[in-house]
Protein backbone atom coordinates (compact mmCIF):
# COMPACT_ATOMS: atom_id res chain seq x y z
CA UNK A 1 0.00 0.00 0.00
CA UNK A 2 1.51 3.30 -0.81
CA UNK A 3 0.04 4.94 2.09
CA UNK A 4 1.76 7.76 4.11
CA UNK A 5 1.14 10.70 6.53
CA UNK A 6 1.70 14.55 5.58
CA UNK A 7 3.86 16.68 8.11
CA UNK A 8 2.85 20.02 7.74
CA UNK A 9 5.29 22.86 7.73
CA UNK A 10 5.28 25.85 10.08
CA UNK A 11 6.70 28.00 8.00
CA UNK A 12 7.73 26.83 4.24
CA UNK A 13 10.70 25.73 2.86
CA UNK A 14 12.62 26.59 -0.13
CA UNK A 15 13.96 23.76 -2.46
CA UNK A 16 17.63 23.82 -2.35
CA UNK A 17 17.62 22.88 -6.19
CA UNK A 18 15.14 25.54 -7.39
CA UNK A 19 14.02 27.57 -4.82
CA UNK A 20 10.22 26.32 -5.09
CA UNK A 21 9.05 26.66 -2.08
CA UNK A 22 7.29 23.66 0.38
CA UNK A 23 4.52 23.55 2.42
CA UNK A 24 4.58 19.86 3.71
CA UNK A 25 6.07 17.00 3.57
CA UNK A 26 5.06 13.14 3.24
CA UNK A 27 6.61 10.53 5.55
CA UNK A 28 5.84 6.87 5.99
CA UNK A 29 7.50 6.67 9.36
CA UNK A 30 4.56 7.31 11.09
CA UNK A 31 1.32 4.93 11.20
CA UNK A 32 0.63 5.46 7.19
CA UNK A 33 -2.99 6.50 7.74
CA UNK A 34 -3.17 9.69 5.41
CA UNK A 35 -2.94 11.98 8.77
CA UNK A 36 -1.94 15.33 8.43
CA UNK A 37 0.29 16.53 11.06
CA UNK A 38 1.04 20.05 12.46
CA UNK A 39 3.20 21.58 15.06
CA UNK A 40 1.76 21.25 18.45
CA UNK A 41 0.15 17.53 17.73
CA UNK A 42 1.65 14.25 19.26
CA UNK A 43 3.34 11.98 16.40
CA UNK A 44 3.50 8.32 16.68
CA UNK A 45 7.16 7.80 15.97
CA UNK A 46 9.70 5.65 17.62
CA UNK A 47 11.74 8.62 18.21
CA UNK A 48 10.35 10.62 22.14
CA UNK A 49 12.64 13.23 22.40
CA UNK A 50 15.03 14.07 18.99
CA UNK A 51 15.15 15.08 15.40
CA UNK A 52 13.57 12.67 12.71
CA UNK A 53 15.31 13.10 9.40
CA UNK A 54 12.77 13.17 6.13
CA UNK A 55 12.87 13.30 2.58
CA UNK A 56 11.97 16.80 0.81
CA UNK A 57 10.44 15.49 -2.38
CA UNK A 58 10.55 18.55 -5.30
CA UNK A 59 9.60 18.13 -8.89
CA UNK A 60 11.73 21.30 -9.52
CA UNK A 61 8.39 23.17 -11.98
CA UNK A 62 9.60 19.86 -14.16
CA UNK A 63 5.64 18.48 -14.29
CA UNK A 64 6.36 15.95 -11.77
CA UNK A 65 8.75 13.97 -14.66
CA UNK A 66 11.52 14.25 -12.66
CA UNK A 67 11.23 14.18 -8.85
CA UNK A 68 14.24 14.67 -6.51
CA UNK A 69 14.74 13.09 -2.57
CA UNK A 70 18.22 14.65 -2.50
CA UNK A 71 17.52 17.51 0.13
CA UNK A 72 16.73 16.26 4.19
CA UNK A 73 14.28 18.41 6.24
CA UNK A 74 14.65 17.25 10.43
CA UNK A 75 11.29 17.22 12.61
CA UNK A 76 12.02 17.97 15.84
CA UNK A 77 10.31 15.94 18.43
CA UNK A 78 10.13 17.18 22.29
CA UNK A 79 8.86 15.09 24.67
CA UNK A 80 6.61 13.19 21.90
CA UNK A 81 5.12 16.28 20.30
CA UNK A 82 6.29 17.95 16.83
CA UNK A 83 7.54 21.17 18.03
CA UNK A 84 9.38 23.05 14.61
CA UNK A 85 10.48 21.43 11.22
CA UNK A 86 14.09 22.72 10.18
CA UNK A 87 15.82 22.54 7.00
CA UNK A 88 19.14 21.89 8.66
CA UNK A 89 20.05 19.41 11.41
CA UNK A 90 22.04 22.18 13.16
CA UNK A 91 18.78 24.48 13.17
CA UNK A 92 16.81 21.33 14.35
CA UNK A 93 18.86 20.85 17.41
CA UNK A 94 18.98 23.78 18.61
CA UNK A 95 15.59 24.18 18.43
CA UNK A 96 15.26 20.81 20.86
CA UNK A 97 17.97 21.92 22.76
CA UNK A 98 16.05 25.93 23.58
CA UNK A 99 12.24 24.47 23.29
CA UNK A 100 11.19 24.83 26.86
CA UNK A 101 8.08 24.97 29.05
CA UNK A 102 7.45 28.60 28.15
CA UNK A 103 7.34 28.18 24.59
CA UNK A 104 5.37 24.72 24.94
CA UNK A 105 2.91 27.37 26.98
CA UNK A 106 2.11 29.42 23.84
CA UNK A 107 2.18 26.31 21.75
CA UNK A 108 -1.00 24.76 24.31
CA UNK A 109 -2.63 28.48 24.22
CA UNK A 110 -2.72 28.65 20.33
CA UNK A 111 -4.01 25.19 20.09
CA UNK A 112 -6.07 25.43 23.05
CA UNK A 113 -7.90 28.61 20.72
CA UNK A 114 -8.74 25.88 18.14
CA UNK A 115 -10.29 23.60 20.14
CA UNK A 116 -12.48 25.85 21.54
CA UNK A 117 -13.08 27.06 17.79
CA UNK A 118 -13.82 23.66 16.98
CA UNK A 119 -16.42 22.87 19.53
CA UNK A 120 -17.83 25.47 19.14
CA UNK A 121 -18.36 25.13 15.56
CA UNK A 122 -19.46 20.93 16.43
CA UNK A 123 -21.91 22.43 19.20
CA UNK A 124 -23.57 25.22 16.34
CA UNK A 125 -23.25 22.50 13.78
CA UNK A 126 -25.31 20.22 15.89
CA UNK A 127 -27.75 22.55 17.12
CA UNK A 128 -28.66 23.82 13.30
CA UNK A 129 -29.32 19.99 11.68
CA UNK A 130 -31.21 19.74 14.75
CA UNK A 131 -33.67 22.64 14.39
CA UNK A 132 -33.45 21.81 10.78
CA UNK A 133 -34.45 18.08 11.18
CA UNK A 134 -37.64 19.67 13.38
CA UNK A 135 -38.50 22.38 10.67
CA UNK A 136 -38.68 19.82 7.92
CA UNK A 137 -41.21 17.75 10.03
CA UNK A 138 -43.37 20.63 10.30
CA UNK A 139 -46.59 20.72 7.38
CA UNK A 140 -45.55 22.98 4.42
CA UNK A 141 -48.00 25.36 5.59
CA UNK A 142 -45.85 25.99 8.41
CA UNK A 143 -42.66 25.78 7.16
CA UNK A 144 -43.98 28.74 4.56
CA UNK A 145 -44.80 30.80 7.45
CA UNK A 146 -42.04 30.63 9.32
CA UNK A 147 -40.12 31.32 5.98
CA UNK A 148 -42.22 34.56 5.26
CA UNK A 149 -42.31 37.44 8.04
CA UNK A 150 -45.80 36.02 9.99
CA UNK A 151 -43.59 34.87 12.55
CA UNK A 152 -44.75 33.58 16.24
CA UNK A 153 -42.42 33.93 19.00
CA UNK A 154 -42.50 30.02 19.29
CA UNK A 155 -40.80 30.18 15.95
CA UNK A 156 -37.67 31.32 17.52
CA UNK A 157 -36.46 27.67 17.83
CA UNK A 158 -35.75 28.32 14.00
CA UNK A 159 -34.15 31.58 14.45
CA UNK A 160 -30.72 30.08 13.06
CA UNK A 161 -31.97 28.51 10.22
CA UNK A 162 -33.90 32.12 8.72
CA UNK A 163 -31.08 32.98 6.76
CA UNK A 164 -30.62 30.19 5.39
CA UNK A 165 -34.27 28.64 4.46
CA UNK A 166 -34.45 30.38 0.73
CA UNK A 167 -30.96 29.32 -0.07
CA UNK A 168 -31.09 26.38 -2.83
CA UNK A 169 -29.05 23.80 -0.25
CA UNK A 170 -29.78 25.58 2.77
CA UNK A 171 -26.92 23.28 5.01
CA UNK A 172 -24.49 24.23 2.36
CA UNK A 173 -25.14 27.88 2.74
CA UNK A 174 -25.04 27.13 7.16
CA UNK A 175 -21.44 25.18 6.44
CA UNK A 176 -19.83 27.99 4.42
CA UNK A 177 -21.29 30.92 7.11
CA UNK A 178 -19.86 28.39 9.82
CA UNK A 179 -16.45 28.01 7.83
CA UNK A 180 -16.43 31.70 7.91
CA UNK A 181 -16.11 32.35 12.14
CA UNK A 182 -13.71 32.41 14.23
CA UNK A 183 -15.57 31.28 17.62
CA UNK A 184 -13.03 30.44 19.76
CA UNK A 185 -13.44 33.31 22.23
CA UNK A 186 -16.87 33.22 22.03
CA UNK A 187 -17.45 29.21 23.30
CA UNK A 188 -19.87 30.57 26.60
CA UNK A 189 -22.00 32.34 24.18
CA UNK A 190 -24.71 29.58 23.71
ZN1 LIG B 1 13.14 21.90 -6.62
Amino acid sequence: MGMFDTIKFPRPIACATCGKLHEDAQTKQFEKMMTNYFVGDIVPTTVIHGVVEENLICDHDSDGEKYSFDQKVYLVIWHGILIDVASSVEDARKKLDSFGFGDLFFLYQSLYKERNDFQAKYSRLRHWIESYREFQQLSKEEQQRIKSEDRKFMDFAYFNLLPHLNKEDPLLSFLEELDGLDLSDKTLLF
